[in-house]
């Protein structure tokens, strides 16, 4: 059965059929080629490096395997294979509803396509979303977990509703203060979220570039600001793009619980380190959350739960 909103559905989903494309990796610079498989239930999202021994090419897409998240988020196996800017893929994988593929590429980097997920969106539309034999699960947020960095930090919090608050703070007046919540239902991800672009900045990005990274950056791939301006010819998408990418961004990193997060992500700054942070702590503290199935997690939603509420006071 091919949904029409595979986000809902209570069985696991894959893709209907392959999806092939090429393009530029930010960092590497390099053209990548990448194609993604239909894969069986219970297989999660995993990455097939092509271009190493095949002994050595699978690395699943799990908060374990983060290795780095200064710039992007990388993945690595146990033989120090990686594969980086993993976030975009993997947002519009969960924005899809997408639970089980098998990512074949022939290089380090994930394509960066426009800097957005909208390309990605269309591709995987276009081969359609099935659903399988098995029960999705979820992971049920049952009380709050926090992560502070400094002036960073990021919350989730008990919610019926699966939804990101986001709000970011740079010196870069085209930026200023900008804050947004969003509920991760029907298909908001896919019109207010995924067209939303990566961003750089003109004097960061030769400091960059001397060190190797962003060397296929371009205004083909990211909104760039030089100053308080941004360069783009065509503009901004929504006038709180940097605000709607990290969004973006976070519900890719949050992905890699490996199951839909049911609850509400509030954060302040987020970074790829921070949502790593974030999940780490999440995993290490069994009592706040429930791996749930979809069914289940319908029941609570339709029954309220009179549950313990002591932590609305003690987090205050
Ligand atoms: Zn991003």
């Amino acid at each position: 059965m091919v949904y029409s909103n595979p986000a809902n559905s209570t069985s696991q989903c894959t893709i209907n059929e392959a999806i092939h494309y090429v393009g530029i990796g930010l960092h590497s610079g390099h053209n990548v080629s990448m194609t993604l498989y239909p894969a069986a239930p219970n297989t999660g999202i995993c990455f097939l490096r092509r271009d190493v021994d095949p002994e050595h090419m699978l690395i699943r897409a799990s908060w374990k395997n983060v290795v780095d998240t200064r710039l992007c988020t990388v993945l690595g196996n146990e033989h120090g294979i990686t594969v980086s800017t993993v976030e975009h893929l993997l947002a519009a994988l969960c924005g899809c509803g997408v639970d089980n593929l098998l990512i074949e590429i022939n290089g380090d980097e994930v394509p960066i396509l426009d800097g957005s997920c909208a390309p990605l969106i269309d591709m995987i539309n276009q081969a359609g979303v099935v659903g399988q034999r098995l029960a999705r699960s979820g992971i049920w947020i049952e009380r709050p977990i926090e992560i502070r960095q400094g002036e960073r930090y990021a919350i989730l919090l008990p919610s019926e509703v699966p939804r990101i608050t986001v709000s970011i703070e740079f010196e870069n007046a085209a930026i200023g203060m900008q804050s947004l919540s969003v509920d991760m239902v029907d298909r908001v991800f896919e019109t207010e979220i995924a067209p939303a672009r990566t961003f750089g900045f003109a004097d960061e990005l030769h400091q960059l570039r001397e060190q190797g990274l962003a060397l296929g950056g371009s205004m083909r791939n990211a909104v760039l600001l030089d100053n308080d301006r941004v360069v783009n010819e065509e503009g901004l998408r929504f006038a709180d793009e940097f605000a709607r990418h990290k969004v973006l961004d976070c519900l890719g990193d949050l992905a890699l619980a490996g199951a839909p997060i049911f609850g509400h992500l509030y954060t302040h700054k987020p970074g790829h380190r921070l949502n790593n942070a974030l999940l780490r702590e999440m995993f290490a503290h069994g009592d706040a959350w429930s791996r749930l199935s979809y069914e289940q997690i319908n029941q609570r939603i339709d029954t309220p739960q009179s549950t313990d509420k002591s932590w609305i006071n003690a987090s205050s």
